[in-house]
């Protein structure tokens, strides 16, 4: 059969449709690039804001429209909505995000098509069809989580925390780096809370794998701050362990941050940076901040904006505070005006944006390692690459030969807007 598979949102979902494709491939089916001439579309839907919401909702349409006659929708939107997403058009079925891990082999099964071991085939590197061919896979390490954020509409859809097997995980990483991967990306809904059912730690799982693997670069995603200890960081004395830090803030004020239900404060939150910071001094700190969160009044706004400058980020996302179905952040008083909520977001994006500037400032002149992830032709002489540093440093070389995939050590000469430029070291 030819099937079509998407997915909107976060790593995770990108990391499971990979894997969809892999098992499908295992069973005989084709997997296609366009939606037109598919038989079957699976879609991994977001419910993160309700602009992801609204994204997951028109794929499923686009795909009908396109011909597609069979759909079935997964995910986080998905999850929330059964009903709604099972009134789409040409919907086969729906399947909630615990039932996904059997999506396929129901399918199959139902289809009356063997189910043919799927630990056969390597996790092909054959990138899906009309993706960008990967250097980086992204590898799902843990799902679900116990934590309760007040505006989290992810753990409402996603379930209680759950870890895949150590063994599973690592099998997977050298599925991957037998596919051609230079960089594995380990991710989850809640990271960090891998192997605490077991009572071991995430720190373990890192370990092992650098241990049994060898991966060449192996980075962490989103990591809750209170998983985390000031051993944690003593993995970093291992240099295949990439220095960047993806630390979600939320807030900078303490008051919000008890509104939010998180589990940190801004004092705890400055200790954690200055114990990563004594392990590894020049590691990208990025984070994640919502603007706009229930009954924030100026002052708590000040503090956050205050607390953001104080912390020298590398970079992060903020997120304009979007009030989700069934979170309890949506039932609080106070919510905010959109526009005020806009304005805030707009002020943190650029004291971000300044953290960032000065972050990259501190490189110009380097030599660090890149991954490239893409490469342009240029003219009959040269191509243009772009990639990554192992601090996450966006940056753009020349060199005379493709060099997709490959790893080179480039020196950085200059800082710009959105990354770096950098020379190719021969
Ligand atoms: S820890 Fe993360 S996934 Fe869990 S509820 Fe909080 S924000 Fe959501």
């Amino acid at each position: 059969m030819k099937i079509h598979l998407d997915s909107i949102g976060c790593r995770l979902n990108q990391s499971e449709i990979e894997t969809m494709a892999r098992q499908f491939r295992a069973a005989g089916h084709e997997i296609v690039a366009q939606a037109a001439g598919a038989e079957l579309a699976v879609v991994n839907t977001c419910a993160v804001t309700a602009d992801a919401a609204a994204d997951s909702r028109q794929l499923i349409r686009h795909l009908a429209r396109a011909g597609v006659g069979q759909i079935i929708p997964t995910g986080c939107w998905t999850t929330l909505q059964m009903k709604e997403a099972a009134s789409l058009p040409n919907v086969l079925k729906v399947v909630s995000n615990l039932q996904k891990d059997d999506l396929v082999s129901e399918f199959n099964s139902e289809s009356k098509i063997p189910n043919l071991e799927f630990e056969t085939e390597p996790l092909a590197r054959q990138p899906l069809p009309g993706l960008q061919r990967r250097t980086r896979a992204f590898i799902k390490a843990q799902d679900g989580c116990d934590n309760a954020c007040t505006f989290c509409v992810t753990t409402v859809a996603r379930g209680a925390a759950r870890s895949r097997p150590l063994a599973e995980v690592i099998e997977d990483v050298n599925f991957a780096l037998a596919g051609g991967v230079k960089e594995i990306a380990l991710t989850g809904v809640h990271l960090g809370a891998w192997g605490q059912e077991r009572g071991i730690h995430l720190r373990d799982l890192v370990k092992a794998i650098l241990d049994q693997t060898d991966a060449p670069r192996l980075r962490l995603s989103s990591l809750e701050p209170w998983d985390l200890d000031a051993d944690f960081f003593r993995l970093w004395e291992n240099p295949r362990l990439m220095p960047h830090l993806h630390l979600p803030l939320q807030a900078g004020s303490e008051s919000t941050l008890k509104r939010m239900a998180r589990k940190t404060t801004p004092a705890s939150f400055r200790a954690l940076l200055a114990a990563a910071r004594t392990v590894i001094p020049e590691a990208a700190i990025t984070t994640d901040i919502i603007a706009g969160f229930p009954a924030e009044t100026e002052e708590e706004f000040a503090e956050t904006l205050e607390f953001v400058r104080e912390m020298g980020f590398a970079g992060g996302h903020v997120f304009t505070y979007s009030p989700r179905p069934g979170t309890a952040a949506s039932r609080m008083r106070g919510q905010i005006r959109l526009e005020v909520r806009k304005r805030r977001n707009r002020i943190l994006r650029e004291a971000l944006a300044e953290s960032a500037k000065v972050y990259r400032r501190k490189f110009v002149g380097r030599k660090m390692s890149a991954l490239w992830e893409s490469v342009t032709e240029l003219n009959d002489r040269g191509w243009q690459m772009e990639g990554w540093t192992e601090n996450y440093l966006r940056v753009r070389a020349a060199a005379f030969s493709p060099r997709w995939n490959e790893v080179d050590e480039v020196e950085l000469v200059e800082a710009g807007e959105e990354g770096m430029k950098g020379r190719l070291v021969t």
